[in-house]
């Protein structure tokens, strides 16, 4: 998957603004941010999407959402709250296919979404 966007990210082909890496996941700030805190968490495993995931991805997936607890946390959101989303598909908005999850805080978040 050496085309993916993320994956280039995760090689250190291309930059990114890092906060957090370890074995197997990534995180860095989002090119684009949508609000105050906008970081993307990414597993270091290509996978398309959400609707990818596999029963031998568990643990993967409960590791990415630890560390969106913990840097919530690190950005002082836990206390005033945060939004996390993952765009799936056309339908979902997804416009990067490789699975990230956002973690999104630092203003006041409305529902519903666009
Ligand atoms: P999604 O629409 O859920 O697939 O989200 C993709 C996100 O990746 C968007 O919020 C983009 O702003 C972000 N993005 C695209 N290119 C980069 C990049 N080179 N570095 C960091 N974030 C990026
Ligand atoms: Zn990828």
């Amino acid at each position: 998957m050496t085309q993916c966007l993320f994956c280039r990210i995760i090689k250190k082909e291309i930059p990114g603004r890092i906060v957090y890496e370890d074995e197997t996941a990534l995180a860095f700030e989002d090119i684009n941010p949508q609000t105050p805190v906008h970081i993307l968490v990414v597993p270091k495993k290509h996978i398309d999407s959400l609707s990818h995931l596999t029963k031998t991805d568990k643990d993967l997936i409960g590791s990415l959402f630890l560390i969106v607890n913990s840097l919530a946390k690190a950005r002082n959101l836990a206390q005033s709250g945060f939004r996390t989303v993952i765009n799936t598909g056309p339908g979902g908005g997804q416009t990067v296919y490789h699975l990230h999850v956002h973690l999104m805080g630092g203003r006041q978040m409305t529902w519903p979404p666009g």
